[in-house]
């Protein structure tokens, strides 16, 4: 059987750049999985259905959770957004490293759910560059972006509940930063007692 994968968990404040982040992940990772949530938002300009999230009407987000189908939920500036549990657990189950990149109300549902997770938090390099980047990215009503600057200062102080904080300076480096820890976690004791245990049996016989 083999080991179940890494929950990863990647939050920050709207234009941290958290979707350009796992993008690069992706490209310089292909063996990681990001988990596709649904969301009630509608869709924005380039973004595709299933691919970026499966955008879905209220009724059916609330049918989902009804029927359990979210790992984890939540309400972020007005919208539903949820994880898919049967294809997060399914995926984790078959060993991949699953990425998940969502909001701090929602990590914290998945830290009591699943403690074994990487809780991953991505911060802007300043707060003048946070507020150029959530208004340059020209994609958010004047009301949306108020709503997402007045979150963002409240959001970083979230940071301190995750395991680890990465400064989103540059997309690459803070990549590598990202994938390092990814690597490090995998190399943690309690995620290796099956190779140690089969060893020390090997050694024996
Ligand atoms: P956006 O509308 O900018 O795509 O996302 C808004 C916020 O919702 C971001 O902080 C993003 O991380 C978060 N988000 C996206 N998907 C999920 C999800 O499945 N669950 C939760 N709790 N937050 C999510």
């Amino acid at each position: 059987m083999s080991r179940p994968g890494l929950l990863i968990v990647l939050s920050g404040p709207s234009g941290t750049g958290k979707g350009t982040i796992c993008k690069c992940l992706l490209e310089k990772n292909p063996e990681l999985e990001l988990s596709v949530s649904k969301t009630t938002r509608p869709p924005r300009k380039g973004e595709e259905d299933g691919v970026n999230y499966c955008f879905v009407a209220v009724e059916e987000f609330k049918e989902a959770i009804a029927n359990q189908d979210f790992l984890e939920y939540a309400c972020v500036y007005d919208h539903y957004y949820g994880t898919p549990r049967q294809a997060v657990e399914k995926k984790l189950a078959a060993g991949k490293n699953v990425i998940l990149e969502i909001d701090p109300q929602g990590a914290q549902k998945v830290m009591r759910a699943y403690p074994d997770g990487v809780f991953i938090f991505l911060l802007p390099p300043s707060g003048a560059e946070l507020r150029k980047r959530i208004t340059c990215r020209g994609t958010e009503s004047e009301e949306s972006l108020t709503k997402r600057l007045a979150a963002a200062s409240q959001e970083v102080m979230q940071a301190s509940k995750y395991n680890y904080v990465v400064v989103n300076d540059e997309i690459a480096s803070a990549s590598e930063r990202i994938l390092s820890i990814i690597q490090a976690e995998q190399l943690r004791v309690k995620r290796n007692q099956d190779l140690i245990w089969q060893l020390a049996e090997e050694v024996k016989e």
